[in-house]
This record gives C-alpha cells, sequence and structure tokens, in this order.
C-alpha cells in the first residue's frame, strides 16, 4: 500500500494540481487537509488508496472538484454545493462586501438575493447583519433545497426562499437592497465547453448573446422592489462594465458604479434607485 506522499505525488503527478489533489486525499480519508502533511508516511489502508484512485479519476475526467466533494468555502461557511447550483467563486465576495457596506449594524433592513444558488451570498449577509432580513429567490427547486440545507446547517434564521423567475413570486414587496450574481456569459462564449463549466448548469452561466438577458430584466424590474434610495448591486463579467452602467442609468439609477475585483477586472456594479415608491415593505 502507498504511503500518503507516495499516494498524493502520483495523484498530482495525474492531475497537475497539488491543491486538488490533498483535497480529494483529505476527503477520501475524512481528514482536514492539514492532516495529510503531519502524516506524510502514514500508510493508507487499500479501501482508501481504491476510494482515492475513484476521485481522482473523476477529477481526470473532468468533474470539478466541489461537485466531487460535495462542499465549497465562501464567507466563512463551509457550503453544500450540487450540480444543481454553480459553484461559489471567490470574486462574488466582492458583492458581499459592497452590500455589507450599505447595510448597517444598528437598524433593521431588507434584502433580496435574486439566484440564490447555493445560498452563498443570501448566507452571508444574513450572518454579517443579524438585524437584517434576506429573501433569497430561486428557478431551480433543486438550488433552493440546497440553499435551505446551507441555511439549517449553519443556524441562520433570518433568511427565507422562494421559488420563481427573478421578480415574479415577489408580487408588490419592496427592499432597501437587491442583489444578484445572475447568470451573464455569452451564449457563444468557447469557456462554456472548457474546464469546469461543463459541469454546471447553463442557466446560472450563459444568459443570451451578450450575455445580458438577464441583468437587463433584473435592472427593469428592480425599480419597482427598491424603496427610494435603495441600492441594486450585481456582478458581471470583466467585459460588460460600461454596457450595465448604460444600462443603469437610463433606469432611472443614480450614483451608477462599478468596482474591480482582485484581479482588477470590473466586477460588480450597481446604482441607486432615485424615484419614490409605494412599497410594501412587509
Ligand atoms: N464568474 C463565472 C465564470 O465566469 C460566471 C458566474 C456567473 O455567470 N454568474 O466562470
Amino acid at each position: 500500500m502507498p504511503k500518503v506522499r507516495e499516494a498524493l505525488s502520483a495523484a498530482i503527478q495525474r492531475l497537475g494540481d497539488c491543491v486538488d489533489a490533498e483535497i480529494l486525499l483529505a476527503y477520501a480519508l475524512s481528514k482536514p487537509r492539514s492532516w495529510l502533511i503531519a502524516h506524510a508516511d502514514d500508510m493508507l489502508s487499500a479501501e482508501h488508496a481504491v476510494a482515492y484512485t475513484v476521485l481522482v479519476e473523476q477529477r481526470e475526467a473532468g468533474e470539478p472538484v466541489a461537485y466531487i466533494t460535495g462542499r465549497r468555502g465562501f464567507w466563512t461557511f463551509d457550503l453544500e454545493v450540487t450540480p444543481a447550483t454553480l459553484i461559489p467563486r471567490p470574486e462574488t465576495e466582492l458583492l458581499v462586501e459592497l452590500a455589507l457596506d450599505r447595510l448597517p449594524h444598528d437598524a433593521d433592513a431588507k434584502v433580496l438575493d435574486l439566484g440564490t444558488g447555493t445560498g452563498a451570498v443570501a448566507l452571508a449577509l444574513a450572518r454579517e447583519r443579524p438585524r437584517t432580513q434576506v429573501m433569497a429567490t430561486d428557478t431551480s427547486t433543486e438550488a433552493l433545497a440546497v440553499a435551505q440545507r446551507n441555511a439549517e446547517r449553519h443556524g441562520i434564521k433570518n433568511v427565507s426562499f422562494v421559488h420563481g423567475d427573478w421578480f415574479t413570486p415577489l408580487g408588490e414587496r419592496c427592499f432597501d437592497l437587491i442583489v444578484s450574481n445572475p447568470p451573464y456569459i455569452e451564449s457563444h462564449d468557447p469557456h462554456l465547453n472548457q474546464g469546469d463549466l461543463r459541469f454546471e448548469p447553463m442557466s446560472a452561466l450563459a444568459s443570451g448573446q451578450d450575455g445580458l438577458n438577464d441583468i437587463r430584466r433584473i435592472i427593469r424590474d428592480a425599480g419597482r422592489h427598491l424603496v427610494q434610495q435603495g441600492w441594486l448591486l450585481f456582478e458581471h463579467g470583466w467585459n460588460q462594465g460600461d454596457a450595465v452602467r448604460m444600462l443603469l442609468s437610463n433606469a432611472s439609477f443614480a450614483n451608477v458604479l462599478t468596482m474591480r475585483d482582485l484581479e482588477e477586472r470590473d466586477r460588480v456594479s450597481g446604482g441607486c434607485w432615485s424615484v419614490s415608491n409605494d412599497c410594501d415593505l412587509r
């Protein structure tokens, strides 16, 4: 039987990725990754060696590590992830940060997360601002079930989940802040046929010819669901900043802005709703 270090180096050779190889071995052994270093000279049992080989083969066939292990870290959470949900990305934490900047610690607020997937953004906001009530929607009932389990596992109570397409299930409800990480990839982008994206739900990734179909709908309808001075913030592609700022300005949003991610690429835009609304703040 191989030692931990031998199994790892064989997997690194096959996968060309040290982190993936470690995460999968730790998963096969039900140990934290740090355990592997301290036990590099331990022998793997036959069952563990076989289990690890199966996982490495799955990864070699292209399956994302997060779907193999069913977990992905986001913000302060270890989240359940399934092929019904987009795999949370680190760059989406920028959306969380910008939303938190607009949510006071010491006041009640109503927040809407459109297309919540695993619940990543909604849960982060609910955890950081306990006085906020977060409503999170998704068109996928399977994704909502994952999000619900994530809320339960992390004991987060100030979030509720609603099934439906963007604003459709919300009636005349109004919010102080609306956030979304919608699909925004151009439908013909070759990246959709490469790497991890091949395994993720297309409905969470692609959005028409220019990638902006869903963002256009969100911008068009958000005003009806925002209190005056309420903010809309959403993630988008690195090359969509100019287009979405234009859409926001044309739709009567003020203070329109785009923020860049750690790689210095346009990533999140938004604006403040400048018009008064007959709001249902239930
Ligand atoms: N940022 C993701 C990617 O390009 C896409 C996520 C999304 O469409 N919301 O892989």
